[in-house]
């Protein structure tokens, strides 16, 4: 239904809150309950509780200080409570004359002077009492919640409830899970005898229905996108003898690791095949993951495709890309085949010089941001797809990018690349869709690097340390944060410890690069860096991943304590790349109370406890919750609303294995059931 101008408030925030069919509303669950079941006592009671009380006003004043309220005294015979308004109006006077009888719902707070409550809700006392408990839904302002009960109960009346889990299922789940339409009444109405932490904690049968209902659904529909996928066609690429492929292999300065070799292998397979690759390429920063794609790339040129490389931005793309054309562009020219680039800052005439290269086929590599992806981008016969950072890009890039291929039915092969790994329950359910490859081994020869929690106070000799590494002909990388509502208090941030480290290291080389610097003068600052001239490179967080100086053996972070888990991770995976000893030294400053947030702590915490990537991203996802973790970007893809996944593992293991035979043996239901759970929402799923 369009909005129209006849809707009122109330529901055209229904429609916002996507609450539109009938099984929408059932399956809108309460955050919380009140118990307005039952009268307590006031002597029974205690601190913080939310109860419902019957008792005799003995006074009602309006009193000035420390503000105007009205102050009013009850007491229910077993005690005496004050209750202050700061609004109010004659009828609340009236209703709260002394020697009236009154119920009063509200939270009580104990006191110096006794029970006290702040504007409780108010009723004559002597009404009946509610049976079930109050339900308190997640809703906005302009949908009161009196006005949603009202629907979500009607809806619920109205929604068919049938069971979708085939016949044998439920009986099976441990711990015990009900019937859908029993748990979705009784968590709508819960009777007063439940006990209270089981609905908190959502360990209540009813409760496990609900995650058990929308795991699956998860698993459902990602998986009918991968076969949906499978359905399709790309070229099927086989390894030939001679080619670009084999020459790359022997010419690389080094021997490719255990790890590197399996995951090529994998790749080799799947783009061996028609059906499309869908693959994630994880590995730790370092671990080697370019030469892996330029590998993949070798394959699908030597086949005669074309291959699309694409970085989120464009230093990332040159510093990412740089080794890897170093490596191929040699072995082009005896073929005749070209290199093209595609940026946002091009020159009109240099762009269209690429773009005929890339439609004529005569690029076999086409590097860039997502200039590569822009419509007018036409390739001539695109067979691979390599995204870097993959979690940087965004669902409708990553579906823009598998729709370059000519011919309808058909996509090219995708390989995404990612230093950030996805955590096992992560990769289970959201990212269900991805085959994973992991380099889970460093290239020989890195020392590992120790790091080091600082206070600013102690910036002096953080000084020292890289006046000590400059002189043993090291190279040194001090990171400022990017904070992005103030990009101009981030610039004088950064300009100030440039002033202050050059001045500080005369002789040495120390450069600046911020986001704001045109791109032929980040270039430029970078090549000097890269180039070993350069000793000191200040910078916000613009290297934050890719960059490639195994020269470089001290990473200093200023303000640690603003910076994400993951990007403090990749920052300190620019150094230790060689075979000097590295460190990296986490400069923190107390916030404007004196202290660390919590969660500032935690992170620093887990960076000087650990360096495997994998902790890395388990501690991330513990710290921020997968929502934060998967990142706006990511929300295309459905999120679990009420399973979690640090405690629904054995739910997770057996949607897994439940959806495939779903799918097989009760096609019918598993439609159903995805269509309950995700209505047309599933779109995006896909990509
Ligand atoms: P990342 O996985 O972070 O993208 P890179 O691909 O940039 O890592 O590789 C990091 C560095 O290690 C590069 O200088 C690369 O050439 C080098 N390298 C990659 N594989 C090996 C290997 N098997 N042995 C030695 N050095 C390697
Ligand atoms: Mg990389």
């Amino acid at each position: 239904m369009p909005v129209n101008a006849t809707m009122t408030a109330p529901q055209k925030a229904l429609r916002k809150l996507g609450l539109e069919r009938d099984i929408d509303l059932a399956l809108h669950l309460p955050l919380r309950y009140e118990d307005e079941t039952r009268i307590v006592k006031l002597r029974d009671s205690r601190e913080g509780d939310l109860v419902q009380i019957e008792a005799t006003v003995t006074s009602c004043d309006i009193a000035y200080r420390p503000r105007r309220q009205l102050l009013v005294t009850v007491d229910d015979d077993s005690d005496t409570c004050v209750l202050r308004f700061f609004t109010f109006y004659p009828s609340l006077q009236k209703a709260l004359a002394v020697g009236n009888r009154v119920r009063l719902r509200g939270e009580l707070k104990g006191g110096f002077l006794g029970w006290t409550m702040m504007h409780p809700a108010i009723k004559p006392a002597g009404g009946e009492l509610a049976t079930a408990l109050t339900p308190v839904y997640p809703t906005v302002a302009a949908l009161p919640q009196a006005y949603l009960r009202k629907v979500v109960l009607s809806g619920l009346a109205r929604a068919d409830l049938s069971d979708t889990f085939p016949p044998g299922v439920t009986q099976q789940l441990r711990p015990q899970v009900w019937p859908l339409q029993d748990a979705l009444r009784f968590l709508h109405q819960p009777t007063p005898d439940v006990s209270l932490g089981t609905l908190e904690d959502k360990t209540h049968p009813a409760w496990q229905r609900l995650k058990a209902e929308e795991l699956l659904a998860q698993q459902l529909s990602q998986l009918e996108s991968k076969r949906e996928r499978a359905a399709l066609r790309s070229p099927a690429f086989a390894l030939t003898a001679g080619g670009i492929h084999s020459q790359l292999l022997d010419a690389l300065p080094f021997k490719l690791t255990l790890a590197q070799q399996r995951v090529c292998k994998e790749i080799a397979q799947d783009i061996a095949r028609e059906m499309p690759m869908h693959r994630l390429l994880q590995g730790d920063v370092g671990s080697g993951k370019t030469v892996v794609a330029a590998l993949a790339a070798a394959i699908a040129i030597d086949a005669g495709w074309q291959c699309a490389l694409m970085a989120p931005t464009e230093i990332l793309a040159e510093q990412h890309f740089r080794k890897l054309i170093g490596w191929l562009e040699p072995l082009f020219v005896a073929r005749g085949l070209r290199v093209a680039w595609l940026t946002g800052s091009q020159k009109k005439k240099e762009r269209n010089e690429m773009l005929a290269l890339v439609a004529s086929g005569e690029a076999a590599l086409v590097v860039g941001t997502h200039a590569v992806i822009q419509d007018h981008v036409v390739f001539k016969r695109l067979g691979l797809a390599v995204i870097d950072e993959q979690h940087r890009f965004g669902v409708a890039q990553r579906l823009a990018l598998r729709a370059k291929m000519s011919e309808p039915g058909h996509e090219p092969h995708l390989l995404m690349m990612s230093a950030t790994p996805i955590p096992r329950t992560l990769a289970m359910s959201y990212y269900a869709d991805l085959d994973v490859s992991t380099i889970d081994e460093l290239p020989p020869g890195r020392t590992p690097i120790v790091t080091k929690v600082i206070a600013d106070s102690r910036r002096d000799e953080v000084v020292e340390r890289i006046r000590s590494q400059v002189a043993q002909g090291r190279q040194v990388y001090w990171v400022c944060p990017l904070i992005e509502e103030s990009e101009a208090l981030d610039l004088t941030n950064a300009t100030e410890t440039h002033e202050a480290l050059s001045a500080a290291l005369p002789g040495a080389m120390v450069g600046l690069l911020h986001s704001r610097m045109p791109p032929a003068e980040k270039k430029a600052v970078m090549s000097l860096f890269v180039g070993g001239q350069m000793a000191v490179l200040v910078s916000t967080t613009v290297i934050e991943v890719g960059v490639d100086v195994p020269n470089a053996s001290l990473m200093v972070i200023e303000h640690a304590e603003r910076f994400g888990l993951s990007q403090m991770h990749q920052l300190r995976g620019r150094v230790g790349r060689g075979s000097a000893a590295s460190a990296c030294v986490l400069l923190y400053s107390l916030g404007e109370y004196g202290k660390l947030s919590e969660m500032g702590r935690a992170r620093l915490k887990a960076m000087a406890e650990t360096t495997d990537g994998f902790e890395i991203a388990r501690r991330d996802l513990e710290i921020r919750g997968p929502g934060e973790f998967l990142g706006a970007r990511q929300s295309g893809a459905a999120m679990l609303r009420f399973a979690d996944l640090a405690t629904d593992v054995a739910l997770l293991e057996w949607a897994r294995a439940l959806a495939p035979q779903m799918l097989d043996l009760h096609p019918e239901l598993a439609r159903r059931h995805a269509a309950r759970w995700f209505g047309g929402k599933s779109e995006f799923l896909k990509a």
